[in-house]
């Protein structure tokens, strides 16, 4: 079997449907508007998972066009991504992690997909130059990760794979490089019909510096003696493996779906990693998109039924401003803490948030009122450091600022008189004031 001669059989058109001569002229119609923006392709192994019988089938809500994708609320970059990007196909959005958009391709295109913007589209967010990407990870010493993403990268050819993969493993300051693909889930013919494909990874994965491999499974059917075989090439490939769940409304929405799903993850070697919240991405965010209380509860229950190592994952929201982890709700307040965050100063801030009913990502949540009385407020303000006067940085009754910067993020020095020798800093400003007395902070900088 030659994968690329299966993967030219993939579903794409919306006539080679199943269920196509069923379809009133209206809503065929309205299926090929939706799939004229955002493309379809359902691989065949994808396509003999799925229940054509039942109209409520998981899988097939995870891959199949709808009419609800019509639903332009929500955004097309809904975590910051286009800000995190440093150069064509290159993400630094946390310090010790880089992130490479190989591909705009997939073998199977998910319909909840939070990069649905690119995947499959004409797109300049991928990467142009993997040379300028490697020369930038280089010369990022903080830099101890990369994930290699998309689209999904196992759809370039090996050879292509093996030329990242040596430029990157050449790397001494990286700790390990990670690869995200859902090719054992939607198409494993690329992992069983390419014995090249798994000499490479297994060469790339020596027993001091394995490879991670991070996958994406999120329903128990999709655990079949197919994927179950995939899986084990690339854990006898010495790769490590581990799962990213989004959580979706009419696919895993019940607690004994996702502790099945957890269950039979453990058992075929595949380390839990994280459910997502998924994004309100638009066409995605109605259709996919539960709230978080619902969510909350989803989560919990299914963690009840589960064994330690079967519950490792964390309930996370990847938000502009960082991974936030959701732990719980107590009354009418929700608690988050940041597990990854752009604002090193914000990393393992707990904090709590109102609930607000139906709410589903964090800027639809409302800010508990601060307490009356002094509390310490910080303000960031970005500035080049060669603008502010060195008598600026001065300490002055109650405020002070302080200096960060690549060179002193780690230590959280505090900048006090002494201006820095270089550049692109960020400067915080900090005052001991009631919450309304916060403009003091901006006159201070400009005066
Ligand atoms: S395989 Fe990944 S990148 Fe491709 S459509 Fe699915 S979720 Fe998006």
């Amino acid at each position: 079997m030659n994968w690329r001669d299966e993967l030219q059989k993939g579903i794409c058109e919306v006539e080679q449907l199943p269920y196509h001569t069923d379809l009133s002229s209206k809503d065929e119609r309205q299926l090929r508007s939706v799939v004229d923006k955002h493309p379809m392709r359902i691989s065949p192994y994808y396509m003999s998972l799925i229940d054509w019988n039942d109209p409520f089938d998981p899988l097939k809500r995870m891959v199949v066009p709808d009419v609800e994708e019509l639903d332009l609320s929500g955004s097309y970059d809904t975590s910051g991504e286009l800000e995190s990007t440093k150069l064509s196909g290159l993400q630094h959005k946390y310090a010790q992690t880089a992130l490479i958009l190989v591909t705009n391709r997939c073998p199977t295109y998910c319909r909840y997909c939070f990069r649905k913007r690119l995947v499959g589209l004409e797109t300049e967010e991928v990467l142009q130059r993997f040379a300028d990407a490697a020369k930038y990870i280089e010369q990022h010493r903080e830099i101890t990760n990369v994930l290699i993403s998309g689209g999904d990268p196992f759809i370039l050819s090996t050879r292509v794979l093996q030329r990242f993969l040596r430029r990157l493993s050449n790397i001494p300051h990286l700790n390990f490089i990670r690869i995200g693909t859902k090719t054992p889930v939607t198409f494993p013919e690329r992992i069983l019909a390419d014995r090249d494909l798994v000499a490479l990874l297994r060469k790339y994965s020596p027993r001091q510096r394995r490879l991670y491999v991070d996958v994406q499974f999120n329903h128990p059917r999709e655990i079949t003696d197919r994927s179950t075989d995939a899986i084990a090439r690339l854990t006898g490939a010495g790769v490590r493996l581990m799962n990213q769940t989004v959580l979706l409304k009419g696919v895993n929405d019940d607690p004994a779906t996702l502790a099945e799903l957890h269950k039979g993850l453990v058992r075929i070697g595949i380390s839990p990693f994280y459910v997502f919240q998924c994004r309100p991405v638009k066409r995605v965010k109605r259709r996919f998109q539960l709230p978080f209380e619902q969510g909350l509860q989803i989560v919990e229950r299914a963690k009840a039924m589960l064994d330690g190592p079967s519950k490792r994952f964390r309930f996370v929201m990847s938000h502009r401003s960082g991974k936030v982890e959701i732990l719980g709700i107590a009354g009418d307040e929700i608690f988050l803490k940041y597990h990854q965050a752009r604002d090193p100063n914000n990393l393992g801030r707990l904090f709590k948030r109102k609930l607000v009913p139906g709410a589903g990502w964090l800027d639809e949540l409302q800010r508990v009122p601060a307490a009356s009385g002094k509390t310490r407020q910080k303000k960031e303000v970005r500035l080049p450091c060669p603008t502010v006067s060195p008598h600026s940085c001065e300490p002055r009754g109650e405020l002070f600022l302080a200096h960060e910067c690549d060179r002193f993020r780690a230590s959280g020095v505090h900048h006090k008189g002494e201006m820095p020798d270089h550049y692109n800093c960020t400067l915080f400003v900090y005052t001991k004031s009631r919450v309304e007395d916060q403009k003091s902070d901006s006159r201070y900088m400009t005066g």
